[in-house]
């Protein structure tokens, strides 16, 4: 059957809450026939498909609750804010160049002008761009139902493609991560078929260096496994050793062997396994380099 991606072929019901009470309060009330409409970059596309067709549309894009961009000792971005203002926020910072270089890699100006990075997250996809930085800087997601408020770190948030361990009640009201103390830099790196497309790999880097020495590492890559995944011997191999060509080539052979790519459409698992060991070395050359200053 010829699939016309032009048309949603179900109805639904469609709410636009000014709270974020009242966006629970239906989320509450539908449970899984309910979903959260963000950006609807990917969603849409999905119903279109005929992937999804919930019955009833709760459209989050005007919750204040969701719009946080602060920057203190934690940085906070609201899930509902639309990359087009988180990327000169973060630039504006000057200091997370990996999240900056994975939102500035996204769709272009179309979906950076309307999607979010609680939609990325949202989606639960392995290849998403904004994860693997995330992952890098530690970050947690913060969670709301009717009923609590949860914080999970990142590391937990994904469970399988597409599988989050959101409940259907639940909204993402937020990311968060530390403040970067002196000396610690990152870097992201991707590699598409063309520009506007979903990664065929991710890797992204956060190091702390004192002289030659590095004295933290995390290292996260995407679209090489069932979920985003952090490199954790890679990582293991790096802390509070001196690095030279051969410790930055260990690692590279470490992640080789830890990611669990598949063949699929965009490339082969072959290709991801290499392709994941040159992106590290590039990305965390620039890392590096950038903890330097
Ligand atoms: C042309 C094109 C290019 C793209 N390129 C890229 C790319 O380069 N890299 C990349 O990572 N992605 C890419 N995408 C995918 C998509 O744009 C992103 O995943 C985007 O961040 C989704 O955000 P959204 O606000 O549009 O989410 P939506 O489509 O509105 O929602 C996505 C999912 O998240 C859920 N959701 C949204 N907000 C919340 C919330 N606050 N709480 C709970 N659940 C929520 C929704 O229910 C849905 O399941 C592309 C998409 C298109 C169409």
């Amino acid at each position: 059957m010829t699939v016309n991606t032009r048309v949603l072929i179900n109805d639904f019901t469609y709410h636009v809450p000014s709270t974020l009470a009242e966006a629970l309060g239906f989320l509450d009330q539908y449970g899984e026939d309910a979903a959260v409409l963000a950006g609807g970059t990917d969603l849409i596309i999905q119903m279109k498909l005929g992937r999804r067709s919930p019955k009833f549309l709760v459209d989050v894009s005007k919750l204040e609750e969701l719009k946080h961009l602060e920057a203190g000792e934690k940085i906070l971005i609201g899930a509902g804010r639309r990359y087009m203002d988180v990327l000169p926020f973060l630039q504006g910072l000057g200091r997370y160049h990996g999240l900056a270089e994975a939102i500035d890699s996204i769709g272009k100006l179309q979906v950076l002008s309307v999607a979010t990075v609680g939609g990325n997250l949202g989606n639960g996809s392995p290849a998403a761009d904004t994860p693997p930085p995330l992952m890098t800087y530690d970050a947690s997601v913060r969670v709301r139902s009717a009923h609590q408020e949860r914080v999970v770190p990142l590391r937990e948030f994904h469970t399988g493609p597409g599988a989050i361990v959101l409940a259907p009640n639940e909204i993402i009201v937020a990311v968060e991560f530390d403040a970067f103390p002196d000396g610690r830099a990152s870097a992201f790196r991707k590699l598409t078929r063309v520009a506007s497309d979903i990664s065929k790999v991710t890797c992204a880097v956060a190091v702390e260096r004192a002289g030659e020495t590095c004295t933290h590492c995390r290292i996260a890559l995407g679209a090489v496994g069932p979920t985003p995944l952090r490199a954790r011997s890679a990582e293991a191999a790096l802390e509070g050793r001196e690095v030279d060509a051969s410790a930055v080539e260990e690692c590279a052979r470490l992640i080789v062997e830890e990611i669990s790519p598949i063949d699929d459409i965009r490339c082969s698992e072959k290709y991801r396994r290499e392709a994941a060991g040159v992106l590290f070395r590039d990305a965390f050359a620039s890392a590096w380099e950038r903890a330097k200053c």
